[in-house]
């Protein structure tokens, strides 16, 4: 059942309370907009007392620099009975200006009749507002030229992972990488390579900062990007969420191009890498050297041994002063002290601080030493690098060995007179988060017979040739199992030989600053 509510018979004296008490400025006029009464909020607003604007036109409160036209929409929109709201530039007693948010209704006589008699004019200050907004829209101008002028790439993604804005920068990176989406792969690869410690910074909201990557281009110089990752939150705009709490997080990235330096870098580190490369291999071949000879010795030596045991045994009781169980023994003894000798001259392994390590750019050095040797081979390189990997952890110079290793085996291998087919091929990729490097040559392979003794010590199929010591595939597979890795020899390649490599990421602890500075 419709219930109608009862109309009201409030007092005038109420109606004249609330109007004058309103904190909204209030004046009444004649059609001519001539005051004929205002509240107390318009004398604080104005400072015009009753008393000083009664009898006046409301144009008393004009800056007299509003537009004419404003005027005229004003008064065409009250002439014809409608209500007019809008911005006026208003000047208060004391000559100070303010902007008034005004809305001035029509009044008639009674409810439902025509004629208008009066108007109501309602303003408040709006000034701060204006200000505010003026000021806002300011900045996000600047910000924007800002962006937009900035040698280094920007990408605002939102929540879900969207590029909502981007800057001239970043489209030449998207040209120039030609992937879709570089800041993706970007966020991608340094989650994989900070693991926890990314999350952290983006829960605490604290940005990651200058963390280099290196993009792969296909037949051209790689690109190196010093990027900087920052969270901010938004409140949501939407009026529904007024009362909740509920925020956006949005990721800011930021990628400058580091690869000038990077380059120049990296010609000055090849000689010296050079200069490295051959004191280690120096070392490693002495060190190869002697283990080499103490395992040739020791087979004589456990010889001695045992025909000393036999002789003992056979003796008897006599053996202590049986001249061949002294003579066995002498030389048994003598040969223990050569093998600790060797053993005492066997050198330290060079050790080199452990970092990430990149494996594109390990094996992009190795291949830029090596150029002399695949020219002289007449091998052709086909390099195809991952466009970007996360870095592993380990010791950028013994990886470099194993991969110069590698390398030198497979153009040797082909290096034969005769051998026409000399191709290189070598890969890197990322799957089941580890990252997998191949080297495929076009020899003749490894036969399935010796496919496990290759990585025996001292095994080598080239046992004639002076130098060849058989050490190489030893060492080889000792780096990489200490880099937890895995290296092997793919089974079903048949066009020559095929090895692979396989590591896992490299996640620094949480609480690694380095990771997050
Ligand atoms: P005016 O010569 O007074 O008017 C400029 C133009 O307004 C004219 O070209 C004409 O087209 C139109 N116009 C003026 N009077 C009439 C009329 N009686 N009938 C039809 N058209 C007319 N102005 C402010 O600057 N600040 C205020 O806070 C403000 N509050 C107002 C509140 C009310 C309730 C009303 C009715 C008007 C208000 N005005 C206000 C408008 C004000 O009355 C003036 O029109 C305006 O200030 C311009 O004054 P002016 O002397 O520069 O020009």
């Amino acid at each position: 059942m419709a219930c109608t509510a009862p109309p009201l018979q409030l007092a005038e004296a109420l109606f004249q309370n609330a109007v004058e008490q309103s904190a909204i400025a209030i004046a009444i006029t004649d059609t001519t907009a001539r005051i004929v009464y205002v509240n107390r909020a318009f004398t604080a607003m104005t400072g015009y007392s009753a008393d000083d604007v009664i009898g006046l036109n409301q144009s008393v409160l004009s800056y007299k620099t509003t537009p004419k036209a404003v005027y005229q929409e004003l008064w065409a929109n009250i002439s014809a009975g409608r209500d007019w709201s809008g911005r006026l530039l208003n000047r208060r007693k004391d000559g100070t200006p303010y902007i008034a948010e005004l809305t001035v209704t029509p009044v008639t006589s009674a409810a439902g009749e025509r004629d208008v008699t009066h108007f109501l004019g309602m303003h408040r200050d709006v000034t701060k507002e204006y200000r505010q907004s003026c000021q806002l829209a300011y900045h996000k101008q600047l910000i924007e030229s800002v962006v937009s002028v900035a040698p280094m790439a920007v990408a605002l993604l939102d929540s879900e992972g969207k590029v909502v804005l981007d800057n001239p920068a970043y489209q030449s990176v998207v040209n120039d990488l030609k992937i879709k989406e570089p800041a993706h792969s970007v966020l991608t690869i340094l989650r994989e390579n900070l693991g926890e410690a990314f999350d952290l910074a983006a829960a605490r909201r604290r940005p990651l900062l200058n963390n280099e990557l290196r993009f792969e281009r296909p037949g051209a110089e790689p690109r190196w990007y010093s990027c900087s990752v920052a969270w901010f939150e938004e409140h949501p705009t939407a009026i529904d969420a007024f009362h909740q709490n509920a925020k956006s997080v949005y990721q800011l990235l930021l990628m400058h191009d580091i690869s000038i330096s990077k380059r120049q870098q990296e010609a000055l580190g090849l000689a010296l890498m050079r200069e490295r490369l051959s004191e280690n291999e120096y070392n490693q071949s002495v060190r190869e050297a002697l283990s080499g000879a103490v395992f040739q010795l020791q087979g004589p030596i456990n010889l001695i041994a045992a025909a000393t045991r036999l002789q003992r045994r056979r003796a008897g009781a006599a053996a202590v002063n049986d001249p061949l169980v002294r003579a066995l023994v002498d030389a048994q003894e003598a040969g223990e002290r050569a093998i600790a000798t060797l053993q005492a001259a066997i050198p330290e392994e060079l050790q080199t601080p452990v970092g990430p390590v990149n494996l594109n750019e390990i094996i992009r050095d190795v291949l830029m030493l090596e150029t002399d040797t695949f020219l002289s081979a007449g091998v052709t390189v086909d390099w195809c690098p991952a466009l970007i990997l996360p870095s592993l952890q380990g010791d950028p110079s013994a990886l470099r060995i194993v991969f110069r290793q590698l390398i030198r085996n497979a153009v040797e291998a082909m290096n034969t007179s005769g051998w026409s087919e000399r191709n290189l091929h070598l890969s890197t990729s990322t799957r089941g988060g580890r990252i997998e490097a191949a080297i495929s040559d076009t020899g003749p392979g490894i036969p399935e017979a010796t496919r496990f003794k290759v990585f025996e010590p001292f095994f080598s199929t080239k046992r004639a040739c002076k130098g060849a010591r058989g050490m190489g595939l030893t060492v080889a597979q000792d780096v990489v199992s200490r880099h937890r890795g895995v290296l092997e020899i793919d089974p079903d390649y048949t066009d020559g030989c095929r090895l692979r490599l396989s590591f896992p990421h490299n996640h620094p602890p949480p609480s690694d600053p380095g990771a997050l500075e």
